[in-house]
């Protein structure tokens, strides 16, 4: 699968019915360390053809493979296993993991624990799956059973690399599908290492299949595949657009799972300390890197210039450094599009907002993309940094008079993902909560995220649903099964 060519570069190839496979066109493309922005590794990268050979195989697998057949029990057996390896390897995956996006070490660790938490749920959550009678009326039994939706095409994000895998392969192989996953181009390691085990622990060839490649060519490729049942998705919401119109030509189902400009609201009454931690930890965890980023920050009037003097206060003491560095809290950004696309807003929002902290790259470091957190404050809402997804350090402070007005803006938004709001007033936080349109609220706390709740979005951040219940729910098909009991003819002719 891996191996060592020179010095520390990997190479890797597509992982297509059980076996290690090179590209088709000999293509390779490079994956990088972007604190230093060296090489790390070298991807084979799937063709078109390479991804009909794994769909194919996804395919055989389905239809005639032995996984349809397994019973639930085994396949939680199967996910508590991975969950077994990935615990057993947590230190080199966080490692791995940290290298590749630039997340502090501390961050990707907890990633790891997650992704083992999420094959441990789904494994248990596999015997649960229950039909139910119908009460039709008449002599008859009428039942639903609960099948696999087949063939799963998943397509996922850099920011979050074997934790989105998870997300997805989890609950897919729990429901008995089998699977295509695409990581993204620039953090497929993790995804690639887990990949590695699946023979050893029992998964037949053909049920998991990675490729690797450009959204464009590879992704579109799966998207495009009438082999395929389902495609789930997360990533930006322009190429959301795309993949539901693709997939409407073959009418595949598709998840939608896409980015967010969620407001963080802050009343007069919300605890201080609390408040000012929320606020930070809700924008710049993960380098802001995040879906449910908090990057519209919300702030009543009376408390508005108190508070963004505390949060720059405790912004300009945020310790960049290197990602394995147990001590650093915020790393590079991902890749170099990435960063010119976040330095690029930071001049944007010069011209449409004051600066109350950073503002530029980290200029401390000579190499790697680093870029300072960032404190806009005095933005309007309709600002393009108040709008748009910038996915990067940013903060945009936003000041409001009263509940109403609060709630006016938060909804003030084309996406739905997440919110938070910060009272010591429960009357109101519910208000707010009833209120606001997004997926997902908190209520004094900003991004806890738990395997066993729903995340997904609202609006443009798109439909259905991961995690819990709810994420098995989108590779389940529901048979109705109508038993007659009535032995006297129909009697219509
Ligand atoms: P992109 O939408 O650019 O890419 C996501 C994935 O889609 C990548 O694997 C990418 O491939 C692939 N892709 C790109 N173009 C196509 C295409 N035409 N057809 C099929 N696949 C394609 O998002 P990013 O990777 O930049 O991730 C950031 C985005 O993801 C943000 O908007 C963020 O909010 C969202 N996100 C949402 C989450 C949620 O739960 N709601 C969680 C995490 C992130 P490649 O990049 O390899 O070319």
């Amino acid at each position: 699968m891996s191996s060592s060519a020179k010095a520390e570069v990997r190479i890797y190839q597509n992982y297509i019915n059980g076996q290690w496979v090179g590209s088709s066109t000999g293509e390779t493309f490079p994956v990088y360390d972007p604190s230093i922005e060296d090489v790390i590794a070298n991807i084979a990268a799937a063709s078109s053809d390479d991804v009909d050979r794994a769909v194919v195989a996804a395919r055989r697998a389905f239809d005639a493979g032995p996984w349809r057949q397994t019973t639930a029990q085994d396949r939680g057996r199967v996910l508590f296993r991975l969950a077994a390896k990935v615990n057993e390897n947590a230190s080199m995956l966080a490692e791995l993991e940290s290298r590749n996006t630039g997340k502090p070490i501390v961050e990707a660790e907890y990633d790891i624990a997650d992704v083992a938490t999420c094959f441990e749920y789904y494994g248990g959550l596999a015997t649960k799956v229950l039909g139910q009678v119908n009460p039709v009326p008449t002599n008859a039994l009428s039942f639903t059973l609960r099948e696999p939706a087949g063939v799963a095409g998943q397509i996922i994000p850099w920011n979050y690399p074997l934790l989105m895998a998870a997300w997805k392969l989890a609950p897919a192989l729990a429901a008995g599908c089998t699977c295509v996953l695409k990581p993204a181009e620039q953090t497929p390691l993790t995804a690639l290492e887990f990949a590695s085990w699946l023979e050893g622990i029992g998964l037949p060839p053909g049920v998991v299949n990675v490729v690797n490649g450009a959204g464009e060519i590879t992704g579109a490729a799966l998207v495009a595949h009438p082999g395929v049942d389902k495609i789930a998705f997360t990533g930006s919401a322009p190429v959301g657009k795309l993949i539901m119109k693709s997939a409407a030509e073959t009418l595949k189902r598709v998840s939608l799972e896409l980015g967010g400009k969620s407001p963080n609201i802050f009343f007069a009454d919300a605890d201080w300390e609390a408040a000012i931690d929320g606020a930070l930890f809700g924008v710049f965890i993960n380098q802001g890197e995040v879906c449910s980023a908090g990057s519209r920050i919300l702030v009543e009037r009376r408390i508005y210039s108190k508070f963004v003097e505390a949060m720059t206060e405790k912004t300009k003491r945020i310790k960049l450094g290197p990602p394995l560095d147990r001590n650093t809290k915020m790393g590079p950004l991902v890749s170099k599009d990435q960063y010119e696309r976040v330095t690029s807003y930071l001049e944007i929002g010069k011209k449409e907002a004051k600066v109350a902290a950073g503002g530029s790259r980290a200029k401390q470091f000579s190499k790697g993309y680093y870029v300072e957190p960032t404190i806009f404050y005095d933005v309007d809402n309709s600002a393009r940094i108040a709008r748009e997804e910038i996915f990067g350090p940013i903060a945009s402070v936003i000041p409001f008079d009263g509940e109403n007005n609060a709630i006016q803006i938060a909804n003030d938004t084309p996406y739905g993902l997440a919110a938070a709001v910060w009272t010591r007033d429960i009357y109101k936080a519910f208000r707010v909560v009833k209120s606001f349109r997004a997926g997902i609220i908190w209520v004094n706390h900003m991004q806890p995220t738990y395997v066993e709740a729903p995340w997904g979005g609202y609006k443009q951040s798109g439909f259905g649903r991961e995690l819990g219940p709810w994420g098995l729910e989108e590779y389940l098909e529901t048979k109705q099964v109508f038993v007659n009991l009535d032995e006297t003819p129909i009697g219509w002719y």
